[in-house]
């Protein structure tokens, strides 16, 4: 398990916490990769855009899997006209980010919970070969999110195994997923990694702007206040300022010790 300075708090997952804490002064890792798997060009660099800026200052390549374009949410153009704007979004708002973005062949509402879509994203896996995912909680008012966060769990074990068949060979390095705080997906979501981004936020601004729905032309939803706010927040209870939050499956909350801390 890594720990390096700065991005210390991204690495924790649970039981091995006194084990970083332990290597915390040791020297910097090699750089590592981090993949965000959204279902929504969009949902993650709103939620974990920040994190992502500030991973990629410290040395780390970082990928965006767009699992669909979100070529629905505009009811004044065509999913074909406005998809081609999501396009030109994303990978205007990733540029600033400074992510590598991966289109996924999927459609707005139609993201399959099936096999074939597993071993898709199993074989961007193998490709990427990510240390780190970050992608949705699995409990979501959009079916999207919900089926994204479940395919994004099980190809990190497809990926993995070398008798699985794709057309790349297995990576078994992912270290842990993270889950994303989205006002969406928001049902049983529990932050539990605070990760300070202060020093991110405008660029994180300047990013997320890139798409038009996110000033408030399209939808009704106030996404950069909400982030605005929740980074607020999050700051506040962690004592960073301001700050990104993420989830991780319970089984990787458990502490084992010798004696009471
Ligand atoms: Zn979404």
């Amino acid at each position: 398990m890594i720990a390096r300075g700065a991005a210390l708090s991204f690495a924790v997952a649970g039981s091995l916490c006194a084990a970083q804490q332990i290597h915390a002064q040791a020297p910097a890792a090699p750089a590592r990769t981090i993949l965000a798997i959204g279902a929504h060009a969009g949902d993650m660099e709103l939620t974990a855009g920040a994190v992502l800026i500030k991973q990629h200052k410290l040395g780390d390549r970082v990928v965006i899997l767009q699992m669909t374009l979100g070529e629905g949410g505009n009811s004044r153009l065509s999913p074909t006209v406005y998809g081609a704007q999501k396009r030109r979004e994303a990978l205007a708002a990733d540029s600033v980010i400074g992510a590598e973005t991966i289109f996924a062949p999927y459609r707005d509402g139609e993201i399959p919970n099936d096999e074939a879509v597993r071993r898709y994203v199993a074989d961007v896996i193998r490709t990427v070969k990510p240390t780190y995912i970050i992608t949705h909680w699995s409990h979501s008012i959009h079916k999207d999110h919900a089926n994204t966060s479940l395919i994004v769990q099980d190809a990190v074990l497809l990926a993995s195994l070398e008798g699985v068949v794709t057309t790349h060979p297995a990576h078994r390095g992912v270290r842990g997923i993270y889950y994303a705080d989205n006002w969406e997906d928001a049902e049983s979501f529990s932050p539990y990694i605070y990760v300070g981004v202060s020093d991110e936020m405008a660029q994180w601004r300047e990013a997320v702007t890139k798409y038009e729905f996110v000033g408030g032309t399209i939808s009704s939803f106030k996404y950069l206040d909400y982030y605005e706010a929740l980074s607020t927040v999050r700051g506040a209870i962690s004592g960073k300022g301001r700050a990104v939050a993420f989830d991780i499956e319970s089984f990787g909350k458990r502490r084992v010790l010798d004696s009471l801390p």
